[in-house]
């Protein structure tokens, strides 16, 4: 369809500072005008969106979609399906495949699947270190003349305190930054579940929050001496909280992300000893939950990541010391961010923010804009339309996540990528 009219929705753009209703004209593509009423006419698509917000579409910088290697629990084109399911026109693909992301090939390969496939922008990030195993750096310049967006090892922390601070060093002097996964190995040892009365109750093998909180501190330390930006990934403890309040406070170039798992589902979750609750770091508890909304509330944390981690159904059965950690993310971080919104944490123009735009431009890309003349790249979302988490409903080739057969409310019903309509819900 050449010509779509989106009528009668409450559009929030924070890049432009528009939060009102407006009727918006899409002609081959591009916003052609944006107007308080336009008047349909012949040949012209309309889509109501009358108690719908229409948003510039979201930016996840954390996803694992398993490609190369490991394709039976995701791929680029089933993670490009979720991601767009859930209101995301870019991702950003973590490195821990099978083989690592750590050479230009490899991350050419990521970016031409992704365009192959179409639906949104697949982006990578590097890995810090040549095969993930913390020791020798990669070709930073030459992966991000691949078109790597940013560095880390995720799914393990960079241990060794020398080679991170060399990694930020020549990660930050090529414009570029490095992203930790903060656990202190040594800490967490076979720990499952966050240490707690829970896993006391249950028996399972505690995994105590110093495990991210010292490694956190020591990265955002690295980040004040070097004078280079850090990216703390999955911020889950209050004490960290408290540690990255103190580090922008000195002045350093560090930002942070948080999960819509860690804002939402606490340790409670292992009640029922399913391992779908696995996840790295642990789900925690209600004073944990808490200091990270607040904390997304108020800029300390920059803004969510999904670390959509994928795993098969015969992975997740395992006993909870084999099964693998991770859930995934990609539908739900729009409904979890409306609830807090909901219970006055912060308002819809920072739900926005913390979603789109935020992340958005600290990969350097230019934020999706709902404005004249750029190319449509927007979400249509009711952010009142409640829906089940089922097998159907999950786009995702691998199911894991402690939220099946649960309600949640927001749904996206349109998203546009490139101009073009890439998922109708
Ligand atoms: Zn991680």
């Amino acid at each position: 369809m050449d010509l779509i009219l989106i009528k009668n929705g409450h559009v929030i753009d924070p890049e432009n500072n528009i939060n009102d209703k407006f009727d918006i004209l899409i002609e081959k593509g591009n916003i052609r005008r944006i107007d308080k009423n336009i008047e349909p006419f012949s040949g012209c698509e309309v889509i109501d969106a009358d108690e719908m917000i229409v948003s510039p579409s979201f930016t996840d910088i954390h996803v694992h979609l398993r490609d190369p290697g490991q394709t039976y629990k995701e791929d680029i084109r089933t993670g490009s399906m979720a991601a767009v399911a859930g209101g995301y026109t870019t991702v950003v693909c973590m490195p821990n495949t099978l083989p690592a992301l750590d050479d230009a090939s490899l991350i050419r390969y990521v970016i031409e699947k992704g365009e192959e496939v179409g639906l949104c922008r697949v982006l990578p990030a590097g890995a810090i270190t040549k095969g993930r195993r913390g020791k020798e750096l990669t070709e930073m310049a030459l992966l991000k003349d691949a078109g790597a967006v940013y560095f880390t090892d995720d799914g393990a922390p960079v241990m060794d305190s020398h080679v991170m601070r060399k990694a930020t060093e020549y990660a930050g002097s090529i414009g570029s930054f490095v992203a930790d996964h903060c656990e202190d190995l040594s800490l967490s040892e076979n720990g499952v579940a966050h240490e707690g009365e829970i896993a006391a109750a249950l028996g399972l093998p505690p995994l105590p929050p110093e495990a991210e909180d010292t490694m956190v501190a020591r990265d955002c330390i690295i980040a004040i001496h070097t004078g280079m930006p850090v990216h703390i990934c999955h911020v889950s403890t209050k004490v960290a909280v408290e540690v990255i309040t103190w580090a922008k406070a000195m002045g350093a170039e560090v930002t942070a992300e948080v999960t819509p798992h860690h804002l939402s589902l606490s340790d409670a979750e292992w009640l029922d000893f399913d391992c779908k609750a696995k996840v790295s770091p642990p789900l925690r508890e209600e004073e944990d939950i808490e200091a990270v909304r607040w904390a997304l509330s108020s800029g300390i944390i920059d803004f969510v990541a999904t670390d959509h981690a994928p795993h098969a159904h015969h992975e997740k059965m395992l006993e909870h010391h084999a099964c693998p950690p991770g859930m995934i993310g990609l539908q739900f971080a729009l409904p979890i961010v409306l609830e807090l919104v909901k219970k006055d944490y912060f308002d819809m123009k920072r739900a926005i923010e913390v979603l789109s735009t935020a992340p958005a431009r600290k990969i350097g890309i230019q934020p999706p804009s709902i404005v004249e003349g750029r190319k449509a790249e927007l979400t249509i979302f009711n952010p009142t339309e409640s829906w089940e988490v089922n097998e159907e409903s999950i786009l995702s080739k691998s199911k894991n996540t402690p939220l099946l057969g649960r309600k949640l409310i927001g749904k996206v019903k349109y998203t546009f990528y490139d101009g073009k309509i890439v998922y109708k819900g």
